[in-house]
């Protein structure tokens, strides 16, 4: 079930602070607080979905399309396009997920293991 209390839901109701770098109606894009990269940017779409798991099965087609089209954006806005960049997403708590609000990690700055 889908916590309204958890980090994320706060931080898009604006109810937490965030470093925030790109919003728009569908999704915010925010600096992680702990970053392992030197760049480490969250993408989270506004809807209430736990996981990336979830918002494959419940958002759509429109709304997903655009989360991607748009973390492709955010990409080219840092300057990650040659440099090169991970996306990913942990889903569960066994695959390390801590907020359970959607969101992918935008990894770049190093050279990653
Ligand atoms: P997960 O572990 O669920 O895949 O990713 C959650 C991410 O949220 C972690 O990388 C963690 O550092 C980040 N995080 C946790 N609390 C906050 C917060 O209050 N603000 C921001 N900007 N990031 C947070």
């Amino acid at each position: 079930m889908y916590d309204d209390n958890n980090i994320f839901a706060k931080i898009i109701r604006g109810e937490m602070d965030s470093d925030k770098i790109y919003e728009d109606d569908k999704l915010i894009a925010i600096h992680d607080a702990y970053p392992t990269a030197p760049i480490h940017v969250l993408v989270i779409p506004k809807g209430k979905y736990i996981s990336f798991h979830d918002f494959m099965e419940n958002a759509a087609a429109e709304e997903i399309a655009h989360f991607f089209k748009t973390t492709k954006q955010i990409a080219e806005m840092l300057n990650l396009g040659d440099k090169g960049y991970r996306i990913l997403a942990n889903i569960g708590k066994t695959a390390g997920q801590t907020v359970f609000h959607m969101h992918l990690h935008i990894l770049s700055g190093k050279t990653l293991q």
